[in-house]
């Protein structure tokens, strides 16, 4: 899960590392206030889950309340990389001297935490790392050691840092190195960190990834998920705590456990369609989550058909014939929907269908067959 920058300044200031003192506005007259608070010249700068906001507009300096609520007018709604901009946050504007850069990832291929520190920071940093990466220093930390001060002075030294900057800098990366590992993060990126013209060392953006395998143990991280961020079906199958994938095509899936799911998707592709979405009811899945992954496929716009891909073990695919009627009697269904359904209660569940007879329902005793018969309901058009 991404944090907003705002929300990674919450965790970098929880870690003590400094940050500018801000609030966030989702309307003008509320960055009006923020300045107003702050009694300072601020900056106002667009809330989105995407990076380059600086080069795109979304980050401006307001030198008084009148000028941070113009630039927060031009700000909110502004489409920054596709990501529109809902809320802008305000914070008081630094003095900057020098922009550096640091970062925490995690590398799989040596299963360690990836340190790197550059005195090139800002706007050009893929730049600096494709044209001089040497300029860019990096270290491993073994985790079973942890972040010890000789790997700071390492990292300060190869980067080239000045020697009365590297207590700050220490405090700052072993902040960070917990606040990594604390909170499961996978990145924590300091970009740019700043020195003030006082000397001073300054987090003035932050990117923040928490693993969203670890949220369980975060309960305060998991709240600070933005589902307005989310297209509605992605946000509807996260609040019913439905497993759903969007893909780029225009056939909707819906099959019972990740295996058969994933394999569903090759035969679609196989058969020449390509697949809009999956959805995985699990095992035993009753009527009601049926119900429940059908509202969520089919509030995808670009489901021009639909493939039930049932294999019956715990789950009764009479249970699942009963859940797709039902489906079809509260929802208004526009699109040929493909059932195959196969194993316990296969024969009872395809009565069921076939005594009901739903228009647009069209039961496929194979996959390949149920695949090839979607393929061509859906057309060809896309
Ligand atoms: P990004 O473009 O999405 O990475 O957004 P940043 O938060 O990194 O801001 C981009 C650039 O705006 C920074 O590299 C700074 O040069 C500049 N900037 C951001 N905040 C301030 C500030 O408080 N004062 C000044 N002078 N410049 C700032
Ligand atoms: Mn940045």
């Amino acid at each position: 899960m991404d944090l907003y920058e705002y929300q990674g300044k919450q965790l970098f200031a929880r870690y003590g590392i400094p940050v500018s003192e801000g609030s966030i506005a989702a309307t003008p007259a509320e960055a009006r206030e923020a300045a107003e608070r702050i009694a300072a010249p601020v900056v106002i700068k667009a809330q989105v889950l995407v990076g380059g906001r600086g080069k795109a507009g979304g980050v401006k300096l307001a030198a008084d309340p009148d000028e941070a609520e113009q630039h927060a007018e031009a700000i909110l709604g502004m489409d920054i990389r596709g990501h529109t901009v809902h809320r802008v946050w305000v914070e008081r504007s630094s003095d900057i001297a020098r922009e550096y850069y640091f970062s925490i990832t995690f590398d799989r291929g040596a299963k360690r935490p990836l340190l790197m520190l550059t005195t090139a920071g800002g706007v050009e940093i893929e730049e600096v790392a494709e044209k001089t990466p040497d300029r860019l220093a990096r270290l491993h930390v073994d985790p079973l050691v942890g972040f010890e001060p000789f790997h700071a002075r390492r990292l300060c030294f190869d980067a080239g840092l000045p020697a009365e900057e590297m207590r700050q800098a220490a405090d700052i990366m072993a902040a960070a190195y917990r606040a990594f590992v604390e909170t499961d993060a996978m990145l924590v990126e300091i970009n740019p960190l700043i020195v003030t013209p006082e000397g001073k060392l300054h987090a003035l953006d932050s990117k923040y990834t928490v693993d969203d395998n670890a949220l369980f143990r975060h309960p305060d991280i998991a709240e600070m998920r933005d589902l307005e961020a989310l297209p509605p079906e992605e946000r509807m199958a996260r609040e019913r705590g439905v497993t759903y994938v969007k893909l780029d095509g225009y056939v909707g899936i819906i099959g019972n456990g990740a295996g058969l799911v994933m394999s569903t998707l090759d035969v679609v592709a196989g058969a020449g369609g390509r697949p809009a979405n999956f959805l995985d009811v699990g095992g035993g899945a009753q009527a009601d989550e049926i119900v429940t992954a059908m509202e969520v496929l089919l509030s995808d716009p670009d489901v021009r058909a639909v493939l039930f891909n049932v294999f019956g073990g715990i789950t009764r695919c009479d249970e699942v014939a009963r859940g797709i009627l039902t489906a079809l009697e509260r929802l208004d269904v526009k699109v040929p929907m493909v059932v195959r359904l196969d194993g316990t209660n296969d024969v009872e569940g395809r009565q069921l269908l076939a005594d009901a007879a739903p228009p647009n329902v069209h039961v496929e005793e194979t996959m390949l067959g149920a695949a090839e018969r979607v393929v061509e309901l859906a057309g060809s058009g896309a």
